[in-house]
């Protein structure tokens, strides 16, 4: 891993033919836009990694204190029916990068270190659109879509990269009892290409710390000169737990809320870095998570607040996330906005702020939310597939949803022995008025079931899956 395999994309880069130059049916000429540019914004992306809607105090939680994502919040705009691609970290980042549905990519599952897979060449991620629009683009913390080289940031966008590939207990050093990582390295921290801690585990108490230097550095480098896009995936708050020494044994919610009280003051750092550098104005900054609570650890995983079950789920739980997203004169403050988003929407609404083109050769599932951001449009209606693994399980139309399948991984501690049950009927819930998904009213309801379910044939009959990334 020490040095880059330069993929064909890259090539091609470096001899100046982006793929978006590359001709497309129905275009006749260079895709770039001769209109004059609207000031690009900074955008920085905090995307933390399995904490529950129901973690933050803005959301509701009663112990844990995390008063500059609050403020965040005060200060700009905060989602109710914010949703992840997928309720697991590889397919979950996926949707993020391509703004599309993981299963068009293939990486529909997790990602082990021995995996080969990982995003493929032909995708187009949304650090690959804004460094082709002048950019300066970062990730600086968890990738886990892909840990071989050509995989890595790297070669999907990315200027610069500082962190570990793929989750941090999938390392002998981590899971010392677990056959399947027994002849891995131990968890690699990588900076662009080379890894920094070849023969030992890296000190994880201090991954949220070293993560939030690393982006005020590259912040800092950027500012003023260049509009930067800084994607900054915290390792934090999965499983295994670490805080460092400053929050360790400070909150009421004992290890799982110092964790996120570190990722809270690593969040106020950001805010402060920004305001330092006097960028605070030109600078969108999100805050979202990959996926719902991990339940089955117990007291060191999250919570979904009222929303039923976690990670690995396509019940709210596993798929609603928190979501904040701030940029002052821009974004109105102190909104609690309702509206229907998801993770995939992050594509086309950062390629539009940052003048980039979203490519016309290939279904892009999400779709531009400036208009609820900046408060002066509607929302679209909700449309949402619910995947498990490649299975469609779950689909919502409106405040509609079917489960044809579910899973309750809560109730279990070893991944990958979910529990499984089938509906025939479908489960129907109305997740407006019941969030919690409690009240099956399918037999209330059949012509909306039929519809869902119609829904749900039409997708699978036109979806073209990309190659299982494994
Ligand atoms: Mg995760």
């Amino acid at each position: 891993m020490s040095k880059p395999n330069y993929s064909r994309r890259a090539v091609l880069k470096a001899m100046g033919l982006g793929v978006l130059a590359a001709p497309i049916a129905g275009c006749s000429g260079p895709l770039t836009s001769l209109a004059p540019k609207a000031k690009q914004p900074n955008i920085v992306l905090i995307f933390v990694d399995d904490m529950g809607y129901g973690d933050i105090g803005c959301y509701g939680h009663p112990t844990i204190a995390t008063p500059n994502i609050d403020r965040m919040a005060r200060e700009g705009m905060k989602f109710t029916q914010f949703h992840v691609a997928s309720s697991v970290c590889t397919p979950s980042r996926a949707g993020l990068l391509t703004g599309r549905l993981p299963i068009r990519s293939g990486l529909t599952r997790v990602l082990i270190p021995q995996s080969p897979g990982g995003m493929p060449d032909d995708e187009i991620t949304i650090a690959e659109l804004l460094k082709d629009a002048g950019y300066a683009t970062a990730c600086i913390g968890k990738w886990h879509v892909g840990s071989k080289p050509e995989h890595l940031p790297l070669n999907h966008g990315f200027d610069y990269y500082f962190g570990i590939p793929y989750s941090n207990d999938m390392s002998p050093g981590t899971q010392p009892d677990n056959p399947l990582f027994k002849d891995q390295p131990p968890t690699p921290l990588i900076r662009n290409f080379t890894v920094t801690n070849p023969d030992k585990e890296p000190d994880q108490r201090y991954l949220t710390k070293w993560y939030t230097e690393e982006a005020s550095k590259f912040m800092k480098a950027n500012a003023g000169k260049k509009p930067f896009f800084l994607y900054l995936a915290h390792t934090m708050p999965h499983v295994p737990l670490f805080a460092s020494e400053k929050f360790r044994d400070k909150s009421l919610r004992g290890l799982y809320g110092d964790v996120v009280e570190e990722l809270d003051w690593s969040c106020g750092q950001i805010l402060e870095t920004l305001k330092d550098l006097g960028i605070d104005d030109n600078t969108l900054v999100g805050f979202t998570s990959d996926n719902g609570p991990w339940l089955g650890k117990k007291l060191d995983g999250g919570s979904g607040g009222l929303f039923y079950e976690g990670k690995v789920s396509t019940w709210e739980g596993g798929y609603r996330v928190p979501a904040i997203f701030r940029w002052p004169g821009r974004i109105p403050r102190g909104v609690t906005n309702t509206d229907f988003a998801t993770t995939m929407d992050l594509f086309a609404t950062f390629a539009r702020l940052g003048n980039a083109n979203i490519p016309e050769d290939r279904i892009i599932d999400g779709g531009d939310i400036s208009p609820i951001l900046f408060g002066n449009g509607p929302g679209r209606e909700a449309l949402m597939f619910y995947y498990f693994g490649d299975e469609l399980w779950a689909v919502r139309k409106g405040p509609w949803k079917i489960h044809v399948k579910t899973t309750s991984p809560a109730s279990v501690s070893t991944w990958g022995e979910w529990p499984i049950e089938e509906h025939d009927p479908p489960l129907l819930f109305h997740v407006e008025h019941d969030p919690s998904e409690k009240h099956d009213v399918a037999d209330k309801h059949p012509t909306i079931v039929r519809e869902l379910l119609d829904v749900m044939e039409q997708h699978r009959r036109n979806l073209v899956a990309g190659e299982p990334q494994r």
